[in-house]
């Protein structure tokens, strides 16, 4: 459906938990052992379902980290077999990727976006806090043989703290099928505050001057390749060329809350209409019109970390 911008709202991202395994700098505190607020596989299904009345045809299941949860196949296969999903994405640190992948594409899964902000062991474990570089590459290769597909990187630079690992993580485009997407770093947690530690989609381009256009998705990123390169180097700028204009996404919080866009606190509980599935659709639909036209970062930062709202 259209918002009130005109914007096709097709793309729905469901964070299915707050729980990681990981503590990246620039996401906000996690917490691995709090499973309260954690929806079932038959609650998600519903809302998912009611989404899909109102246009959703994408969903990305992200978190915290999704494959701490060991019912993900469960989530993966109800969401995968509701009437008007076309694709089924993951966002995952990579971590237990390996030992999923295989049962996740099984279970319906098509595409997995792995996040890795460095190929050098101590830098990665600077940034997360954990020692399991190795497993992330696992999981990418084992991703790759079970055939989910596009098999994306995302990264987020930082000056003076992982910038420098930016053309390793190019390389891994040039060597293999993966398309390595750099992100702009948000202004979520203290890191994410401090304006002077991102590293921009232009300053890239600088640092690769090879890199020749070949155009965007049905999303924010715009991708580059280069003569002998086997995948992409993509560039999502979402704060020095904000795309609130063709955002097409809407968010559902692991607690069953909708959030109309990642920049604000706003995010609304529609769980008493769990049982009334007319009910549930009426209410989706409000909620989308009052999506707002941008996110406003450069005004003020929301409150939380992406680990709580879903990266
Ligand atoms: N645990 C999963 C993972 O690591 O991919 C999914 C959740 S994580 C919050 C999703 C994405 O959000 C990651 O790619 C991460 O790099 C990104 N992210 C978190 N904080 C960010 C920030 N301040 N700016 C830009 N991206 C951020």
């Amino acid at each position: 459906m259209k918002d009130n911008f005109g914007r096709e709202i097709s793309y729905l991202r469901v964070s299915v938990t707050q729980r990681c395994n990981l503590n990246c700098v620039y996401c906000g505190k996690s917490d691995c052992t709090k499973k309260e607020t954690e929806l079932s596989p038959a609650v998600i299904e519903k809302l998912v379902k009611a989404f899909a009345h109102n246009g959703i045809n994408k969903v990305r299941i992200t978190g915290g980290e999704p494959l701490v949860r060991n019912d993900i196949c469960e989530i993966i296969s109800r969401v995968s077999a509701v009437e008007g999903i076309k694709t089924v994405a993951l966002t995952t640190n990579g971590v237990y990727l390996a030992k999923y992948a295989k049962r996740l594409k099984e279970s319906g899964l098509d595409s997995v976006n792995i996040s890795l902000d460095s190929t050098d062991g101590s830098t990665y474990r600077h940034l997360t806090g954990a020692d399991v570089l190795e497993k992330v590459f696992k999981g990418i290769d084992e991703a790759e043989k079970a055939g989910l597909s596009p098999l994306k990187i995302n990264a987020v630079l930082m000056k003076g703290v992982n910038s420098d690992e930016a053309e390793e993580l190019v390389n891994l485009a040039k060597s293999r099928k993966i398309d390595v997407r750099f992100i702009e770093l948000m202004p979520f947690s203290e890191n994410g505050e401090n304006a002077s530690l991102i590293v921009t989609g232009n300053e890239i381009l600088e640092k690769f001057p090879f890199l020749t256009p070949v155009g965007s998705e049905n999303g924010p990123a715009e991708y580059y390749t280069a003569e002998g390169f086997t995948g992409r180097v993509g560039l999502i700028n979402p704060i020095t060329q904000k795309f609130c204009s063709s955002c097409n996404r809407i968010r559902l919080l692991s607690d069953g809350k909708i959030k109309p866009c990642l920049g604000y606190d706003t995010a609304y509980d529609i769980m008493q209409f769990i049982d009334d599935e007319a009910e549930l659709i009426e209410k989706i639909k409000e909620i989308i019109m009052r999506k707002p036209a941008g996110h406003g970062f450069e005004n003020k930062t929301p409150s939380h970390g992406l680990n709580r709202t879903g990266g």
